[in-house]
């Protein structure tokens, strides 16, 4: 199973994804995870990433594909994959078509704006393995503590209301019309996001099985 979620930042991809890695045994390659984990390291790609992020910008492509190019040649990527954050824009799809990597399906999860704001505003994310949480819809276990791994929770730096904004917008504009490319190409599900996360996965596994 190759799979690509595609949707507006804060619809629960990241989520799902987690959910879908589980279901499948497959694992989720995440371009946010992989770009936060770089600026913590410190690398040059870090460097790079940091200044569009807390802009609310994207990564220039040729970066981006290269990075993508370099993940999913590795051997972990062989029986299959989640793709959560990949492509965000048509050059970047049109860059995975001509890669030959055959896509199964692509995975679009309808939320509306609104609601976007108020689950980015109130999301927490793990330092140590990335693990979403929200300080009211999704609380972890412990205040502060990752259910998953006990590592410390904290506020994404682009999860600022400014920033939320430019990168709604930056989904409308540069995302968005890559539910096009895929519905031409006859691959794409469209799932309503719904508020309880497990409803939203059956909504998910159901789409994926017709
Ligand atoms: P979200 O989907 O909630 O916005 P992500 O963790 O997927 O968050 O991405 C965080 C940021 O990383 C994005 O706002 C963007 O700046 C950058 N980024 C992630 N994936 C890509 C990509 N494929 N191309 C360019 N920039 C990216
Ligand atoms: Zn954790």
């Amino acid at each position: 199973m190759r799979l690509i979620l595609l949707a507006a930042p804060g619809a629960g991809k990241g989520t799902q994804a987690e959910k879908l890695s589980e279901h499948f045994g497959i694992p989720t390659i995440s371009t946010g995870a992989i770009l936060r984990h770089n600026i913590q390291e410190g690398t040059e790609l870090g460097k790079i990433a940091k200044q569009y992020i807390d802009g609310g910008n994207l990564i220039p492509d040729d970066v981006m594909i290269q990075v993508m190019k370099d993940r999913l040649s590795q051997e972990d990527c062989k029986k299959g994959f989640i793709l959560d954050g990949f492509p965000r824009t048509l050059t970047q799809a049109e860059a995975l078509d001509a890669s030959g990597i055959a896509i199964d399906a692509v995975l679009n999860l309808e939320v509306e704006d609104e609601a976007i704001v108020q689950r980015l505003s109130g999301r927490l994310e793990c330092k140590e393995c990335a693990s979403t949480f929200h300080k009211e819809y999704r609380k972890p276990k412990v205040q502060g503590v990752c259910d998953n791994c006990g590592g410390e929770l904290t506020t994404r730096a682009d999860d600022k209301p400014e920033t939320i904004k430019s990168r709604l917008s930056v989904y409308h504009t540069q995302t968005e019309p890559l539910l096009k490319h895929y519905v031409e190409k006859g691959i794409l599900k469209s799932v309503k996001g719904q508020d309880a996360i497990e409803d939203t996965t059956k909504a998910v596994l159901a789409a994926l099985e017709d």
